[in-house]
Order: C-alpha cells, then structure tokens, then sequence
C-alpha cells in the first residue's frame, strides 16, 4: 500500500539522472563558504585573510546560547579573504573564501568516535551534532540539534523523508542506492538522541529498486520500517508527510514535534553517521546538476562552498544558454543570477533551465474561476481568492482566509488555465503580513519602554 495526502498535483518527472552513479568531484581551486548556513544566527568567522585550514577545521562558530550551526572547512589551502556575497536565497551573506591546495589535509581535530553509541547520554548525541555543524540537507536547513531537542519527549515516530518530491533531483535516490548503510546508522543514532521508538524511512514509490534495497538492509530490524509513499508533489512537504503517514494534521504554526513526529532528511541520516563514524562534520554533500542545457547531468558529490560554474564546468558545460539557473527543484528553487554563487549544506541541485521550461503567458493572466487550484491545494486554502485579494491590495482579508498557512509548493500555479502567478501574490501577502507584524511589535515594546 502507498501512503499519500489530500490535494497535491502529478508533475513531470524529468528524472534523468536517477541512474547516474553519484561522481566525487575533483577538489575546486577555491570554495566560498558562507556563515548563513542554517536557520537561525550566522557563524562569526573565527579565522582571518592569510590562515591556513584543514578540512575539517573550524571557520565559523555561533555562541552555545543562539540557534544556529558552526562551519568548517572543507578543503585544505589558505584564507585568502572574507567577503560579503549574494547566495542561493538571494540574501547577502559573510562568506570565508579559501584557496585549495591540493593536498586535502584532514584537520586534527577530526577523529572517530570510537566508543559505544548506545552508552553515549542524549546530552552528548546531541553536543556531538552541534558541533558537527548538521543542518536539514532538504533544503530548509533547520538546526539538526535544535530539531532533535524539540522532540524529546514528543515523538513517536522519527520520519525519514526520503521523498524527493520535487523533479530533476536524485541525489537522495542515489544516496539510497548508493549508500543506505550509512541512512539506516543515522536514524539509529537519531532514534537514541530523540527518543522515538521508531521510525519510518519514507519513500515515493517511483524509487522503487531504492525501497527494495533498504528493506533489505533492516531485515530483522522492526523499529525501522520502509513506507511507500503515492508519487505526488509536494509529498516531501512535512505536513503532506504526517498526514500522509500517521492521519494527523498539524495546524499553522506547530511543529511535527506537536503531531508526535520529528522528520530528517535521509542526507542529514547519513551525514549524522559520518560525524560519529570518521568524525567528519558536515562539508560536503551530493546533489543533483541537471537540467536541457547542460551537457552531462550528474549527481556529484562536492565540497561545501564549490561554485555553481566550477560544477557546470564537471558536467561538460552547456549545450545551450540557460534561460535559468535554479538553485533547489523547479518548484520551490530560488532562481540564480550569478554562476558563481556558491552552494551550501542545503543545496540538492542546480538546474540549467532554457526558455521552453520558463515560458511566459502570452496573454495576460486571468482567472476563469475553475476551482483547479483550491482542488490541488494540499493546505485545503482557496488560492485564487487570496491572489484576487492581494491584486486589490486587501492583505486583511488575504490573511484572514489563510495566506500565512501557505507553504508555498506551487501546487496552485502549476497547472492554472488562467495562467494565474498565485503563489507569488500569496508570497507578498506573507511579506507583507509578517513586517506589519514586526512593525506592531516594535512600537507596542516602544510604548512598553516609554
Ligand atoms: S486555477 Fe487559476 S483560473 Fe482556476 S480558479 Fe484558480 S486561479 Fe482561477
Ligand atoms: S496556496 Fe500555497 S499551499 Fe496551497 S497550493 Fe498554492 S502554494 Fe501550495
């Protein structure tokens, strides 16, 4: 049986690359790694112009007492400057370059634990995570730490989002095929850190051969058990998740901590086990580099940090100039416009998009009142009401029939005969809301203050 939610589209696949075997880049001359690499505050670099790092090493740290991740190093080469960049999200962040010298050096400070898991206490799991600087590796970047700590003492389930819901990407499908190992060691250790009694490795049924695969790696286990999930977008969404898995629904607002549930990212399983078997924190990962106008798609592991171009460059460059360069799926990416940025823990691909993917109206748009998107929303909102709402400039009624509860899937404009940008005008709702919030807030503290 194949588990699914309410609501949600069928989108085209364009899986090319699920039977690339993940390629190990060569080491980039120069990484550009940012300290915004999770949610939260960002890291302070702690090293200067003219340094030289290991892999490994620390660059960047967050104080104990703020959300927040540290960074490493993740070549070996010098500091050769700190500067401030626009990335993926379109914010400008702090980002330590580091020229590489070749010799990727591991820093001394990354050594195996070797001791037994299982006698380790919740504290130090924890501890050990933090400092291995894990994040969320689908693509929201929430403190791994912090996640686990807000299910201590709520989940039942620990839920391994192995959906990759989104098209073109497959890093997570290969990570699977290629490694299940080390997913299946992660949610062990993540199990023991949450508390959860079991866990369930959900994936989408058009991975079959990669559920095949890890269902045979837990033979015997039965605190960890392969679910299938309907092949639907935006099954990956932790809301769609729950649902699709446990019934629940989890309100605006609330945490899948509050429905009994704490989710990861299958990558974020398997980086867990590297930081407790080699020691390693988080500075490299695979993701997906696809799209019509590049030459070779692949699946590559890199460095944190590697740039957009240098990646292009491994995948034989372009057949043809890219109309976009999306940083994350086609539905929920942020478009790029400077091959140089530079990719982060939460970057599962780059796609190289010509116009045929990005083809404009050639009419202006209108809604025909058809229902389509209120029927595909897996929010159960009514998109095209707050998008006529937000044309008029009413963001009292646009909240008041749920913008804020949007999780901005896309699910609504996909397929809108009227051409509709819904998810856009819903997304300057949610803008607007939250400042006038902030707004209301600061003066109430003023007068508070007065
Ligand atoms: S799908 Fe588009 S045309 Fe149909 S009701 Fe929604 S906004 Fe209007
Ligand atoms: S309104 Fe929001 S949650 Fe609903 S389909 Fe549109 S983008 Fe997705």
């Amino acid at each position: 049986m194949a588990y699914t939610f309410k609501g949600g589209i069928h989108v085209e696949e364009h899986k090319h690359t699920s039977k690339c075997e993940t390629v190990t880049v060569p080491t980039p001359p120069v990484v550009k790694i940012s300290m915004n690499q999770s949610i939260g505050a960002p890291a302070a670099p702690v090293v200067k112009k003219g340094d030289s790092v290991k892999i490994g090493q620390l660059i960047g740290d967050v104080p104990e007492s703020a959300l927040g991740c540290p960074v490493h190093s993740s070549v070996s080469g010098t500091v050769t400057g700190i500067e401030e960049t626009r990335v993926t999200d379109g914010s400008i962040h702090k980002v330590v370059v580091i020229e590489s010298d070749g010799e990727n050096a591991v820093h001394e400070s990354v050594t195996p634990f070797t001791g037994n898991i299982a006698e380790l206490s919740r504290d130090e799991i924890i501890r050990r995570i933090r400092a291995a600087g894990i994040t969320g590796m689908g693509g929201a970047a929430f403190p791994t730490y912090a996640k686990i700590k807000s299910a201590v003492g709520k989940a039942e389930y620990l839920i391994v989002n192995c959906a990759e819901c989104e098209p073109f990407i497959t890093a997570d499908h290969r990570l699977l095929l290629e490694d299940a190992d080390s997913v299946i060691a992660g949610v062990k250790i993540l199990l023991r850190a949450t508390g959860a009694p079991q866990a369930y490795i959900a994936i989408e049924d058009n991975k079959a051969d990669a559920a095949k695969k890890v269902q045979k790696k837990l033979r015997g286990v039965d605190f960890i058990t392969v679910k299938m999930l309907k092949t639907k977008y935006p099954q990956g969404d932790e809301r769609q998740l729950i649902f699709a898995l446990t019934g629940r629904e989890l309100a605006a607002g609330k945490l899948p901590a509050d429905a009994g549930c704490v989710i990861f990212n299958a990558a974020t399983c398997a980086a867990v086990y590297r930081a407790f078997a080699e020691g390693m924190p988080l500075v490299r990962r695979t993701l997906t580099v696809s799209g019509d106008c590049v030459k070779t798609p692949s699946n590559l592991s890199v460095p944190v940090g590697t740039t957009a171009s240098y990646l292009i460059e491994q995948c034989g460059g372009l057949t043809k100039t890219p109309e976009k360069l999306i940083a994350g799926g086609p539905m929920m990416g942020q478009a790029q416009w400077d091959p140089d940025m530079p990719t982060k823990k939460s970057t599962s691909s780059l796609l190289l998009l010509s116009a045929d993917y990005s083809k404009k109206p050639a009419t202006p748009a209108v809604c025909i009142r058809c229902g389509r998107c209120v029927k595909n929303c897996p929010m159960r909102l009514m998109p095209a009401y707050i998008a006529s709402f937000v044309q008029k400039d009413d963001m009292e009624n646009a909240e008041k029939y749920g913008a804020m509860s949007c999780v901005e899937c896309g699910s609504c404009s996909y397929n809108c005969p009227g051409k509709v940008e819904i998810v856009q005008y819903i997304r300057v709702a949610k803008n607007h809301i939250r400042t006038e919030a902030a707004r209301m807030k600061a003066a109430r503290e003023a007068s508070e203050n007065k």
